[in-house]
């Protein structure tokens, strides 16, 4: 298949149009994702076995590639990115994003790394109050 040369803001939809290709091609029944949000790009069956891809566009050579790092969500449901660079797709397993610490009082993850509560109010729950000598409360 020759190169087409894709404007930037369709690359990605270019990509998932390859990658869909690439997989009727390998034997699977292809479904899309119809909103651009959610865990994955496509959904795939094949041999009784249903597959869950995410796709990604690399402008370099697919070889090298090794897996992006995936939400925790999509580590939960077992989903696999296909990478598209130029008219080659692959399959790759995705690597665990950071871990975000759970918060200290109710085990929510945190929102970043170095983090001990999830929010204020945990902060406030976790923070003891100061002792009496230091301060007064009223
Ligand atoms: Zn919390």
């Amino acid at each position: 298949m020759a190169e087409v040369d894709v404007p930037v803001k369709h690359r990605g939809a270019a990509s998932e149009l390859k990658a869909v290709l690439w997989l009727l091609g390998q034997g699977y029944e292809v479904f899309r994702n119809v909103s651009s949000h959610g865990p994955c790009d496509i959904v795939a069956f094949r041999e009784n076995q249903i597959f869950l891809f995410d796709v990604k566009g690399t402008s370099g050579d697919i070889k090298g590639v090794s897996g992006p790092k995936a939400s925790k969500e999509q580590i939960s449901l077992g989903v696999k990115y296909i990478i598209v660079g130029g008219n080659e797709c692959c399959i790759r397993q995705p690597k665990e994003g950071p871990e975000h610490p759970l918060c200290q009082i109710c085990g929510q993850p945190c929102r970043s790394r170095g983090a001990k509560y999830c929010s204020e109010v945990c902060r406030w729950l976790g923070t003891p109050p100061p002792r009496r000598k230091d301060k007064r409360y009223w």
